[in-house]
């Protein structure tokens, strides 16, 4: 049976990708659609293993040849995508796949799959404390940092286009509640 699919999206510092990876070490199956990405990689990041680090011009000719199930130009210039190949690649081995995906592209992906997919949004308690996190995360300048805050207004009214909501305040809760939806969605054998 072709393995099911868990999307985690949130405006830039809300903590979706300290959740995707807590998912990762729990027995649920899951295996993470790793996007490819125009963007640098950060101290750290490793290629085919966070994304799949594209020239901009390697990126656009993956979207004229159609390889893209959705991509997105993130930020000005940026640009980011899941590659239809890496969701196969994933479902065929019958395991589950994770997405940490921007807002327009995880609900693109949910509209979809529909029912075959769980769409997970998750908020910051406020845009404020948005700030203070990526500012500690200390991985973006002052004028990256910006720009993604300037986003984050517009991205919380994507909301509604998911099937749950998750309010990362109190991490060790996020992470418990996390689990309990992902392993409630994956157990059920029909429709969600
Ligand atoms: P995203 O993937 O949504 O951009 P990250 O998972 O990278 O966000 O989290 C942004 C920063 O906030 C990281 O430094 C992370 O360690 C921290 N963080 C995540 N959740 C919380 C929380 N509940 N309280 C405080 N800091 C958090
Ligand atoms: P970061 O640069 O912090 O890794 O990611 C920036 C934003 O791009 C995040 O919201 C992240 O979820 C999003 N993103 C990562 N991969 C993809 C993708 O394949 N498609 C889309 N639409 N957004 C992505």
């Amino acid at each position: 049976m072709k393995g099911k699919l868990v999307i985690f999206s949130a405006p830039s510092g809300a903590g979706k990708t300290t959740i995707v990876k807590h998912l990762l070490q729990q027995d649920l199956e899951l295996e993470f659609s790793v996007s490819a990405t125009s963007r640098e990689p950060r101290k750290g990041e490793v290629n085919g293993i966070d994304y799949y680090f594209l020239t901009v011009d390697e990126f656009r000719k993956k979207i004229e040849n159609g390889e893209f199930l959705e991509w997105e130009e993130v930020y000005s210039g940026i640009f980011y995508g899941t590659l239809k190949s890496e969701v196969e690649r994933i479902r065929s081995k019958g395991k589950n796949v994770i997405f940490d995906v921007d807002v327009v592209g995880g609900s693109n992906i949910k509209k979809f799959y529909g029912t075959e997919a769980l769409a997970v949004f998750v908020k910051p308690p406020s845009v404020e404390e948005l700030k203070h996190r990526l500012k500690n995360r200390s991985t973006e300048s002052e004028e990256k940092i910006k720009m993604r805050i300037a986003k984050a207004e517009k991205e919380l009214e994507y909301v509604g286009k998911f099937d749950v909501i998750i309010v990362n305040d109190d991490l060790p809760k996020a992470l418990i509640e996390a689990e309990n939806v992902v392993s409630e969605f994956l157990s059920e054998n029909g429709e969600n």
